[in-house]
Order: C-alpha cells, then structure tokens, then sequence
C-alpha cells in the first residue's frame, strides 16, 4: 500500500467502519455507549460481534483476543478461533456478542497483590467500547479491561477509565459554572514522546545482562559518548531509517498515529512522538508502539531496548507525557488564548493543575517509580526525583500580578529577529523552554517528564487525572454556592489568587539538576523520594487512599494491592540482576581475567627464558593489578551472593525492598566497579562480551 492516507487505520474497526458495516439503530445505540458510557445491550453487540468478525475475516483474521493489561505492565492476549463446528463435518465462522463483551481467562498466574485468592483463579475480561478494536497477526484484538471474580481492578485500564470519568464529570461542573451548555464531557488528551535503544542483534545475544534485565550491568565507557551533542536530531543511518519507515506504516495501519520521529541524545538513542488523542486510546497506542518496535527491530537484525537505563554514563529513556483536557467539542482547556490575563477560566484550571501538582506531588513521584526509572530520577539526569512545575516567563508573571492585586500590563509578542532578510519574520513563543523541569508548561499543555521508558503511561494519568479532578471538583463546590454574578466573580478571584499564594512553592524555573535546587526545594518543604523504596510508602498513605477513593478510581484494597505488587516487582526486578551479575562474574568474567592473567604469566616466564634482562614491567604491573582485582571480584561475588540469598528470606514485602536498596544494590555497584576496572585492561578479544563501543555505534 503506497497511499499513507489509504493505509492510515486500514486494519482499525473504527467510526467509519461502523458506520458503513452496522445497522443505523445499531450503530447509534453503539455510539450512545462510547459517548455516553451507557449499557450495552446484548442484541445490540450480537450485531457488532458478526459485522467485527466478517470485517475481521476480510482482513485475513481467522482468530480473535481479548487484549488486556494485567498489572505486569505489558500486554496479554490469549487467541481464540472464530471456528464452530456445525454437526455435519464443517465449521462456520462464528463470533457471539457474549464472546465479545466478556471473556474469562484464568487470571491466576497475573499479580493480584492478594486480590484474588489462588483458588478463585477466576478472571474477568470486559470490552471497552472506547478504544477501537483491530487486527493485527491474523488476530482480531479486543480492547478489554480486566478484573476479579469481587469486581476488584487487576489492570491498568480499569482505573484509568475510572480517573478519566471523574475528571470529566468535574470539569463539566465548572464548564457549566461559565456557562458552556454545549460540552457534554471533557476529556484528558495525551501525546507520550517515545524513547528508545535500537542494537544489533548479534551483539545483544552476547550479553546475558541485556537479555535477561534488559540493561547492562557491566561495561566501560567508550572513548566518545555523547559528549559532541552529534547524536541528537542528527542524519538517521539507513538501516535505522528502514526501520523506522517500517515502524510508521505498521502503526499507521493500527490507527497509530506515529509523527515525529528523530535521534536522541545518547548514541543509538532514538524518540518516536504520535499526534496525541485522549488518555485511553493514547495509552493503548504506546502498548501497541513499544509492541511493535520490539517485533519490527528483530526483522531488521536489531533489538529495541525500552529499559530506563541499558547504559550507564549516556542518557537513558523517558517517555514525556504531554498532557492536557479538552471538551468533547474540541475547546483545549490549558490554551492560554491571547490574553491569558483576562481568561478567567484558563486561570482556574491553570490553578486547578497547580494546587494538584503541588498538593499530590508526592503520588505523581510514585506514579513514576520502578527499579529501571531510579536511574533516571535523582541521579543527574532529565528530570530531578523532585516534582516542580515550570510556567514560563508570562504566565509567572500573570500569576505574580495575580497575587499582588496589581495590574499586569500585557506584551505585544516580540517579532523573531534573525538578521537575515530574506527568511520570513515570525513570533517568539511567549517563553522559553525548561528541559529540565518534571512539570512544565509547554503553551497550551503540561509535560510531565518523569515516566520511564518502559512503563505504562496509565499509573502517571490515572495520578494526573484524580488529583485535577479532586482540585476542580472543591473549586466546583466553592463557586457553585454563589448566589449571584458579582458573588461569583469574588469567590474566582479568591481562588485564584489564594491558589498561587498557597501553591507557589512547587513552582520554579530554574536549573532542576542542580544541588541548589535540591537545598531550595528541601527549604521550601517539597518531596524528595530518590528511589522506589523511597517513594512507595506515600501510596498508601492515607490522604492518598482518600483520594483515590472518593473518587472511586480505586478502593483501599486496590490501592494496597497495587503497592505490594510494585513492591514485588522491584524485588524481583534486582533478583534477577543481582542473580545476572553473579552468573556473569562467576561464569565469564573472572575466567576471562584469570585467562588473560595467565597470558601476561606465561610471557613474563617466556621472556625471563630468553634474558633475565628483558623488560617486563608492562606485564607485571597489569598482572599485578588484575590478581589484586580477581580476588576482590572472588569476595565480592560471594558477598552478592549472600546478600541475594538473604533478601529472598525476608518475608515482609517493604523490608525486603529496602534491603534491596540499602545492602544489594551497594554490592552490585561494588561489583561493577571492580569489573568496570579491569575491562580496560584485558586484550579486547579476551573480552567476553562485546564492549559499549560496539554497542553503541554498531548499527
Ligand atoms: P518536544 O519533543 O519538543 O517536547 P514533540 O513534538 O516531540 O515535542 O511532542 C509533543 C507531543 O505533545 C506530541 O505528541 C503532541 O501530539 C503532544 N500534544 C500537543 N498538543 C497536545 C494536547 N493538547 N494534549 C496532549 N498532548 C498534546
Ligand atoms: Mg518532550
């Protein structure tokens, strides 16, 4: 297919396709669904079962799945056929509505953080009428969520349709309150820029750590990093490019609507951004994106590495979540307008996001918090482990005369002057750029820059969503005691500026990776959760449970099963790592040595055999130093090795994370550093596995 807008959601049952493939009635009751979250009835998806699956057999299905996210983080799908045998010998291809609306996979091998108990393995999967179905791999695919036996959410969609719903009812509430009749809901759009390590194939199969963690655990900087910033939107390699044409038309085909694409910082690094849509469908479609660069990689000999950190010493992989809400009529709610100054509306929901931000700062932290993404956070890269927002210029200084009840005199924009008269004159933005901030507004939208690579973007919206909705809905209720205009008016300026007044403190426009930052923000009383373990905790507190609660996004039960599950994973996570280390050590990396030890020996004794006389300096000192490095390698080992042993003892979940953190972790660093030192030193073919140089600059 060479027509992009031919091929452009070709394999998607979307709004069209129903139009065309369903009865009129059906189609709009159908509709009345999606819009408005209404029941379906069962005639009704009989209908649009047997138009799915003639649609689907016409695209080359011949299975269908329910496609759900189950707490792992990444996707399951378990395929059934459309096959039904009819009595005489034959089959017919068959799809009831029963079959599309639910399904029951035995849930038992998915965490559950102790929702559902091993002997009630039952499982629930429920189509969600709000994220189009698709085929893809002679399957059809069935959005879904998926909870308990009890009702209880074992996924990541469920309380996101959740969070989705209470925002909206929310900011309907004020819409109304300034008079919008028209909006009958709101949405949250999101548009998440993708990050990514692209490698060779054959040098990734060398490496256990790559393929078991997903990161590298050893490995010598090269001589160039990313210190010549010639990485960075610079001329893609073909067989990069191959493989980004390929990723693009396979995503434009599932209805993804893939646009930006360009290198990143680090070497091997690369970005994907689509055009954003709202929460639900954007989060499906970076599931289906991170899918599909790991599948599309592999035919093109490359591995697509979406781990927060696979290398240490360049940058690691985010994935900025932009963020905003507009109404189901298209209104973006965060556009500033010309005159932001007078756009008393903007301003609340401004605030709204504000007081959010600064109130649950601390849930935005754990919405982002995994083993990989400690990596990132804190520890000196984009962004810092401290949550801040950054307005720019215009805005602060609104805020500012805001506060100050004085008047703020507006700007004309300022002409661009290139001091080039032939190029066309064109506005500046009203601001500059922040990269360093968590939290930043980016003119008519925030970015949040914490979530890791890897991960859903569903936990950091789900946080995003139920905070703006709480803030907008005791907006809601202050504004909506107001008898009169004028009433009316006072209670907004009030809360307006009582926001900024109160709030103030999470907002800051400086330089997010320095150390007087870390000191301010310590001053000015804000989180500063360096790790996992750090962070956890505050998702169970209990200002927190009240949050999520109240808006019934997810009961105490869900939200405890949850934080033991993150728990469990990041135990599990630096299991399997420390585990790797030891293997790699043990197996490779300490015969490796010893080996080339031997080699320096055995030409020490070689030349002392010809003259006594023969310089051999050289091979003594480096001798000398990989002996003293073997045994230090030997007891560290052991010491990991002890350490791993005992942390699986440990029977409760946050104090074996934190003995993760506090006694592992240290060892594997001890380790690496000692293997990370004599890598320099062994003869590169001795090496057993392929260094970052090749890694890195290898495709
Ligand atoms: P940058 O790398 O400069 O931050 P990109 O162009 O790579 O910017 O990405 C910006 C992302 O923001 C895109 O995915 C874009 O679709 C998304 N975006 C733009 N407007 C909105 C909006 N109103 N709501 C959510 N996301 C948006
Ligand atoms: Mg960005």
């Amino acid at each position: 297919m060479s027509n992009i807008s031919e091929m452009y959601s070709s394999m998607v049952f979307n709004d069209q396709v129903m139009r065309e493939k369903l009865p009129k009635d059906v189609y709009k009751s159908l509709h009345k669904t999606i819009e408005a979250g209404r029941d379906l009835d069962i005639t009704v998806a009989n209908v649009v079962a047997n138009a799915m699956k003639d649609w689907a057999i016409e695209k080359g299905a011949t299975h269908y799945t329910h496609w759900f996210q189950p707490m792992t983080g990444i996707t399951a799908e378990k395929h059934d056929s459309f096959i039904s045998p009819v009595g005489d010998g034959t089959v017919i291809m068959e799809f009831s509505g029963k079959e599309l609306i639910k399904g029951e996979p035995d849930a038992s091998s998915f965490p559950s953080g102790g929702l559902r108990a091993t002997f009630e393995a039952r499982g629930y999967t429920a189509w969600d009428p709000t994220s189009y179905a698709f085929v893809k791999d002679g399957s059809l695919y069935i959005p879904t969520v998926f909870c308990s036996y009890g009702g209880e959410a074992l996924d990541k969609k469920t309380p996101l349709l959740r969070s989705v719903e209470t925002i909206s009812e929310q900011a309907l509430r004020i819409l109304r309150l300034f008079g919008n009749r028209t909006a009958r809901h709101v949405v949250t759009t999101v548009g998440p820029e993708q990050e990514y390590f692209l490698i060779d194939k054959g040098l990734y199969e060398k490496r256990p750590d790559l393929r078991y963690c997903g990161r590298t655990l050893f490995g010598t900087k090269p001589p160039k990093g990313q210190e010549m910033d010639d990485h960075y939107f610079g001329a893609i390699k073909p067989r990069v490019a191959a493989f980004m044409k390929e990723l693009d038309e396979e995503l434009w085909k599932l209805g993804v609507l893939a646009k930006t694409k360009h290198n990143e910082a680090a070497p091997a690094q690369h970005e994907l951004a689509p055009v954003f849509s709202t929460t639900n469908i954007a989060t499906d479609h970076n599931q289906l994106t991170m899918e599909a660069m790991k599948t599309i990689a592999a035919r093109h000999g490359l591995v697509c590495l979406l781990h927060e950190k696979p290398f240490a010493g360049v940058n690691g992989s985010g994935k900025h979540n932009n963020w905003s809400l507009s109404t189901d009529t298209g209104e973006n709610l965060l556009a500033p307008g010309k005159n932001p100054q007078d756009n008393v509306q903007f301003l609340l929901f401004l605030s709204a996001v504000i007081k959010a931000v600064d109130e649950y700062q601390d849930l935005l932290r754990v919405s982002v918090a995994t083993a990989g993404n400690d990596h990132r956070l804190g520890a000196n890269e984009a962004p810092p482990a401290i949550v801040s927002m950054f307005l720019g210029d215009e805005l602060e200084a609104i805020l500012d005369s805001i506060e100050k009840g004085k008047e703020y005199g507006a700007h004309e924009k300022i002409k661009m002057e290139t001091g080039v008269h032939v190029l066309p004159t064109f506005n500046k933005d009203t601001t500059d750029r922040n990269r360093t901030s968590p939290f930043a507004f980016t003119g008519n939208k925030f970015e949040f820059r914490m979530p890791g690579s890897s991960a859903s973007v569903s936990g950091a919206n789900i946080a995003i969503n139920t905070a703006v909705a709480e803030e907008l809905k005791q907006f809601a209720d202050e504004l909506e005691r107001a008898e009169d205009r004028e009433q009316f008016d006072v209670i907004l300026n009030d809360i307006i500026r009582r926001t900024i007044k109160n709030h103030k403190r999470i907002i800051f426009n400086g330089d997010g990776y320095s150390e007087a930052w870390e000191k301010e923000a310590e001053r000015r009383g804000l989180f500063n959760f360096k790790t996992t373990v750090d962070a956890l905790p505050s998702y169970i507190s209990e200002k927190n449970i009240r949050l999520f609660t109240e808006h019934r996004v997810f009961t105490a039960a869900e939200v405890h099963s949850r934080y033991e599950i993150r728990l469990e994973i990041y135990c599990k996570t630096l299991n399997i790592e420390a585990l790797t280390m030891i293997e790699m050590a043990k197996r490779d990396i300490l015969p490796a040595v010893t080996g080339y030890s031997k080699k320096l020996a055995d030409t020490i004794i070689a030349k002392r055999g010809v003259s006594a006389a023969l310089d051999c300096s050289a091979e003594l000192s480096i001798l000398e130093k990989l002996s003293r490095a073997t045994g230090e390698m030997y007891v560290t080992i052991s010491e990991l090795d002890k350490a791993a042993t005992a942390a699986k003892a440990i029977s409760g979940i946050y104090d074996r994370a934190k003995y993760y953190r506090d006694t592992v972790i240290p060892v594997m660093e001890k380790l690496r550093a000692v293997v990370d030192s004599v890598e320099p030193d062994v003869e590169s073919g001795d090496w057993p596995y392929p260094s970052y140089g090749e890694l890195l600059y290898k495709v």
